[in-house]
């Protein structure tokens, strides 16, 4: 983007963290004609970056808005405006311009075509140098300098100050604090009067009370369903992929049911069950059952649980189900072979507790959302302060939905800082 016709003043910009979303505000806002200048305390830009997507950068979702904002689970009306002033093909398109080829692959998750996550760092600091953006690095942020209800800078950790007409933050959350996301932003914002959500990870394993998860632990299972019990009610329940850890749980479908009901989580009301069977009713599996036992009269039970489940899982069922897994299966009674079929489909899983944020993906909370301006990004307590990204008390599911947020709200605050 030129700047525009009739823009008097180039305006200053301070943009406080080098992650996903101060680089696109540092490049919306210089492309909109304004002097940028971007602190960041890592001895690099982008350090959560190299670590995305396993070190290929899942760097968004190849969807519609709609599709986008369906897959945030905090606040997904907040981002309404900033998705329509960069939704994830404009987000393809703009990175694209800048020369990073992508391709888009199962569950439209889009990566750069290299295959490495360093190239979507690369290629954003090369336009911002060729722009002449001032990227400080080793500088850390300490605290926001305000006049009245208005931001005019910032205070370095080093005593120095640094003037300008906006401040946008872009410190990030809690998560992966090796990558710089100390939460210094967060507390730079309560100063300042904004409240904060409390801050919870999300995205992340479950601590569960059973102590045979540990027995199982590298065990992965495909096509289980995962169902979530709130009291006697079944609130959600999802088929995929989970894994069994020394803790208890973690995997596809737990990273989703952390997102969702990652505040419940350890609330005696909460309980997991897990459906090995989720494609077979009860009756058809039971009939399974039966025709296993004809064809194995004089074996153990041990022997049938080999066929319907994993070993290592077999081999501590009686801890699982109470059923004694070394009986004849001559012997198995009517009853046993029904709570069999029962403890198949309903494998009780007592979430104690979310993993840390060292584990975390993302951090759910932040900066609340009905402190901030969505047409804008900025803050409605401090004039001319502007947020983007994790910072805010929104988040996403995985498949790329979460760098969109810092993207699109980058982009948003960029164009927005300084244009009053
Ligand atoms: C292991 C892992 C894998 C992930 N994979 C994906 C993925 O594939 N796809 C996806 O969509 N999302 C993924 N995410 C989430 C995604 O990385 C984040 O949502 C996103 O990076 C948030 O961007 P941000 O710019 O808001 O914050 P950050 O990336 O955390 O950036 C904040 C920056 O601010 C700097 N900073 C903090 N305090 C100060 C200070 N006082 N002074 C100066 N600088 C400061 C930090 O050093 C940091 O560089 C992943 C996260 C993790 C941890």
């Amino acid at each position: 983007m030129m700047p525009s016709p009739g823009k008097i003043k180039m305006s200053k910009i301070t943009i406080i963290g080098a992650g996903a979303a101060g680089l696109m505000a540092a490049l919306s806002s210089t492309e909109a004609g304004n002097d940028v200048t971007v602190f960041e305390h890592n001895e690099k830009p982008g350090k959560k970056i190299y670590i995305t997507g396993k070190g290929r950068c899942n760097l968004l979702n190849n969807c519609s808005r709609q599709v986008f904002i369906d897959n945030v689970v905090s606040n997904n009306r907040f981002l309404y405006s900033a998705s329509a002033i960069l939704d994830p093909a404009g987000t393809i398109a703009l990175f694209e311009r800048l020369g990073l080829k992508t391709v888009t692959e199962r569950g439209n998750r889009v990566y750069p075509e290299s295959g490495k996550a360093s190239d979507v760092t690369k290629i954003l600091v090369k336009r911002l140098n060729e722009l002449g953006v001032n990227i400080e690095i080793n500088k850390e942020v300490a605290s926001l300098i305000t006049e009245g209800d208005t931001v005019k800078g910032v205070r370095l950790s080093s005593g120095e100050d640094a003037y300008s007409d906006a401040v946008i933050l872009a410190t990030g959350g809690l998560s992966y604090s090796t990558t710089g996301s100390t939460g210094d932003g967060l507390r730079m914002a309560e100063e300042t009067g904004h409240k904060i959500i409390e801050c919870i990870p999300s995205l992340t394993g479950i601590n569960i009370a059973e102590d045979f998860c540990k027995k199982l632990q590298g065990l992965s299972l495909k096509n289980v369903m995962l169902r979530v019990l709130r009291g006697q009610k079944e609130v959600y329940r999802e088929q995929g992929e989970m894994l069994f850890t020394h803790y208890g749980i973690s995997g596809p479908l737990v990273l989703t049911v952390s997102s969702v009901f990652g505040r419940e989580i350890g609330s005696r009301d909460i309980r997991l069950s897990l459906d090995m069977k989720p494609a077979l009713s009860e009756d058809i599996l039971e009939d399974r059952l039966i025709r296993d036992i004809e064809k194995n009269r004089n074996k153990s039970l041990s022997t049938i649980l080999k066929g319907l489940m994993p070993y290592s899982m077999a081999e501590i069922f009686d801890e699982i189900s109470g059923i004694d897994r070394s009986i004849p299966v001559n012997v198995l009674k009517k009853e046993d072979r029904k709570a069999l079929v029962k403890s198949l489909k309903n494998i009780t899983l007592t979430p104690e507790s979310l993993r840390g944020f060292e584990e975390a993906v993302i951090t759910k909370g932040g900066v609340s959302v009905k402190d901030i301006d969505p047409g804008t990004m900025e803050s409605k307590k401090v004039r001319g302060l502007y947020f983007a990204g994790e910072i805010m008390d929104v988040d996403a599911l995985t498949g790329g939905f979460n760098l969109q947020i810092a993207w699109s709200t980058g982009y948003l605050a960029g164009i927005s800082a300084g244009s009053k």
